[in-house]
């Protein structure tokens, strides 16, 4: 059986006698809580957002879309370390509120909101993202009826799309935003109305690596956002940018270049009348915040060889790890960065299928992988877990029951 390579184990964790440790604990450790288990590391996120601060123009916000990983005790440590909340429904606004969000921090996108959100929204003060003209004038008759000015943001299908990104959010018909040649109208009526309108979304794309494909994107959406300040008679008072930054799952996949992003974004916004104008800009990220910092950490059950063929059967599975086993958004399936945590020191020694306990030939957590021999009892660590896993992954299916989550 050939060899087919892992991802990249991202930086940030040590090895220690032999095992693998995140944030000083080694995996044995904390498994001992049970597994399968996602551990988040709060000291690896806390440097991520720190680097992009530093690599982003002063005036850029940094919002955290909590789709990625709502786990409560890493949303309370997302509400402290960013400048708002990006939610997609009334159960993401009890969250971002839970964790100790300001309403006025919060911001909720999404097709078809139902009354009930749109109301416990207006009523909690958070921006709403409109969605269509449609959702606007829902918006607009409820605030009229609860008597509150709404915080009213457009959210603008571009003509263009994130170059390069695994799930794109714009340039094609969409039910995402309302189409750019219809923007102007809707931002008028939102502002006649007497709404506290709140400015523009521009969301292009997700899980780019490729740095200038973001810039141009950026900068696509600066001008877009300058054009319908100017069609429609209201400069926005901010621009979320969108965000889309991805991360290095598979072989041969490099980080974004933030510096460079940061650095070219700064120069787009000193050129942009909007930021002389007084436009507050932000990114809302989920997967590049958290993704990295969160490992999956699962238990060898069984070792069997079939049809020469030798397969490591773990008590964990794509029902809490959907994406790890290719089934989420991706075409052809490639490997995430495995490893046997307790054997960190050990060369590959052999070729093995590492499945989960689902009954299920899509259950695969890596696929002809290069390992170490591994024994019953053995973890196995599947990186790259932190964002979509858990929370994006069906946990009813076949009855194993959620995955225990922790930060450490
Ligand atoms: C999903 C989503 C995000 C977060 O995407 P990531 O790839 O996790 O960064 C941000 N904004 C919107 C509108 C989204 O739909």
């Amino acid at each position: 059986m050939s060899p087919k390579p892992l991802g990249p184990v991202p930086p940030g964790f040590q090895i220690t006698d032999g095992e693998l440790a995140i944030a000083g604990h080694r995996a044995s450790e904390l498994a001992r809580a049970g597994t399968p288990l996602f551990v988040y590391s709060s000291a690896m996120i806390e440097a991520r957002v720190a680097a992009l601060r530093e690599a982003l123009p002063a005036r850029v916000g940094v919002h955290y879309a909590i789709k990625a990983n709502p786990f409560p005790p890493l949303l309370r440590l997302m509400a402290q370390l960013c400048d708002g909340l990006d939610i997609a429904s009334a159960g993401e606004l009890d969250m971002a509120l839970g964790a100790g969000a300001d309403a006025s921090a919060i911001s909720f996108a999404g097709p078809g909101k139902s009354d009930a959100e749109l109301e416990a929204a207006i009523g909690a003060g958070v921006t709403i993202n409109l969605e269509s003209a449609r959702e606007a004038d829902r918006a607009l008759a409820i605030a009229a009826r609860l008597g509150v000015p709404p915080k009213l943001a457009v959210r603008v299908n571009p003509a263009f799309d994130l170059r390069g990104s695994g799930m794109k959010m714009g340039g094609r018909a969409s039910p995402f935003g309302i189409d750019e040649a219809r923007a102007a109208d809707v931002i008028r009526r939102v502002a006649a109305f007497g709404a506290d309108y709140r400015g523009l979304h521009i969301y292009a794309g997700s899980q780019s690596l490729d740095s200038g494909a973001i810039v141009a994107a950026q900068a696509a959406t600066l001008a877009l956002a300058e054009r319908l300040a100017q069609e429609s008679g209201y400069p926005p008072p901010a621009v979320n940018l969108g965000g889309g930054f991805g991360i290095p799952y598979f072989a041969g996949d490099r980080p974004v270049d933030i510096a460079a992003v940061g650095s070219a974004l700064g120069e787009a916004m000193a050129a942009s009348p909007l930021t002389a104008a007084g436009t507050r800009y932000h990114l809302e990220l989920g997967r590049w915040l958290v993704g990295e910092a969160g490992v999956y950490l699962t238990c060898i059950l069984d070792r069997k060889e079939s049809g020469g063929e030798t397969f490591l059967v773990t008590d964990g599975g794509l029902h809490h790890q959907l994406a790890a086993s290719g089934n989420f958004g991706t075409v052809v399936r490639r490997n995430y960065p495995v490893a046997i945590a307790t054997r960190m020191d050990a060369p590959p020694q052999e070729v093995a299928h590492i499945v989960g306990c689902l009954c299920t030939p899509l259950d695969r957590l890596a696929e002809r992988a290069p390992v170490p021999r591994a024994e019953i009892g053995d973890l196995v660590a599947v990186f790259c877990a932190g964002a979509y896993g858990a929370s994006a992954s069906p946990a009813g299916f076949l009855g194993h029951g959620p995955a225990a989550e922790v930060l450490v």
